[in-house]
């Protein structure tokens, strides 16, 4: 199959443009049709010779997601379900906020990590998305917000999957979206969150990139961490906190640590003393998650009062600590559960 050309950064598209005879800032003008004016065909790309256009034609593919569902809740999130070449579906969700519009992005079909509150996992993993196939989610939520005259302005990969185990698609991608001939998404504006590769967070803090790192914590300790995310044992929490240390030192960007509540596990006010003295000195801080249902799982929510007493614990103990405000409870907004209701209706 030929390569997608939404998989390509502007350095490679200027390699491909002068190994095919052509001159290397016709990559610019590529990148232009393809993320500013947003066009769906070589064909429309009218500075380029008709010579050039069938080129690229020939080389490239250039098949956009299908879009499956679209769902919009009353506070203006949108959730998008969007099928790939292959068949495979896939959730894109756009989330309002005061400061923009930001893009949440899926970079697997399913994941493997296993994290026993995520209804995503429960299929395990399909495969890796392209670099192409997450760059495209954004230019499509793009294409939606076009309609309202709006901008993405921010992205996190968040959606389902884990970025880390798909790190030179996810490279890319960032690349890409960052590229000022394109997207232009700065680098600042994007978080990518993860459960805790602890090699590619090395990787990826030697990259120096300004990217924001978030990482999925969720416990205050070992035990209940392997409880929540196998992956613990992997990748045991002590070794994670030294790749966090290493992250903060080599960049001198302040890491988000996210950490769920699901109720009696890891919400009590011991719970909030336990993170507040693991993370003690350390350049941080915490997005208190107040957790979705998910009905394929038995986790139950944290009362309000509850998830206050926590982040207040916190910030006594001089950690700074926010509440995620929840986007779009009346639609499926929980990681999977549109993809999940989609195999269900499809399966029967
Ligand atoms: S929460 Fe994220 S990393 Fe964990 S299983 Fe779900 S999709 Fe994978």
């Amino acid at each position: 199959m030929k390569p997608f050309i939404y998989s390509l950064t502007m350095p490679e598209l200027k390699r491909w443009m002068e190994e095919n005879g052509e001159k290397a800032f016709r990559a610019g003008q590529v990148f232009d049709w393809l993320y500013v004016k947003r066009v769906d065909s070589f064909d429309e790309m009218s500075n380029l010779s008709k010579q050039l256009r069938e080129k690229l034609d020939a080389s490239f593919r250039m098949d956009a997601l299908k879009e499956i569902t679209r769902q919009e809740s009353q506070d203006g999130t949108m959730k998008f379900l969007f099928s790939l070449h292959d068949g495979h579906a896939i959730e894109t969700v756009i989330m309002r906020h005061n400061y923009g519009n930001s893009i949440c992005v899926t970079t697997q079909v399913g994941c493997r990590i296993g994290c026993t509150f995520c209804a995503s996992t429960l299929g395990g993993l399909k495969r890796n998305l392209e670099a192409g196939e997450i760059v495209m989610q954004v230019l499509a939520a793009q294409k939606a917000l076009d309609e309202q005259d709006e901008r993405a302005s921010h992205v996190v990969v968040m959606g389902i999957g884990e970025p880390f185990e798909n790190y030179d698609a996810l490279l890319g991608f960032l690349r890409i979206i960052n590229d000022d001939k394109g997207l232009n998404i700065g680098q600042r504006h994007i978080t990518v969150s993860t459960s805790g590769i602890v090699p590619n967070i090395y990787r990826f803090a030697d990259e120096k990139m300004q990217v924001n790192l978030a990482i999925s914590l969720h416990a205050p300790n070992a035990e209940i961490r392997t409880r929540l995310m196998p992956v613990n044992r992997r990748y045991p929490l002590d070794e994670l906190m030294e790749a966090c240390e290493y992250y903060i030192k080599t960049t001198g960007r302040r890491l988000t640590f996210e950490y769920g509540l699901f109720g009696s596990v890891n919400d009590r006010p011991e719970h909030a003393e336990e993170l507040a003295e693991l993370l003690k000195g350390m350049m941080c801080y915490v997005n208190l998650i107040p957790v979705n249902y998910v009905p394929e799982r038995d986790y139950v929510r944290t009362p309000r009062n509850d998830i206050f007493t926590f982040q207040r614990i916190l910030k006594a103990k001089g950690i700074n600590a926010t509440i995620r405000r929840e986007h779009g409870s009346d639609i499926a907004a929980a990681c999977g559960q549109l993809r999940a209701q989609h195999a269900k209706q499809t399966q029967g």
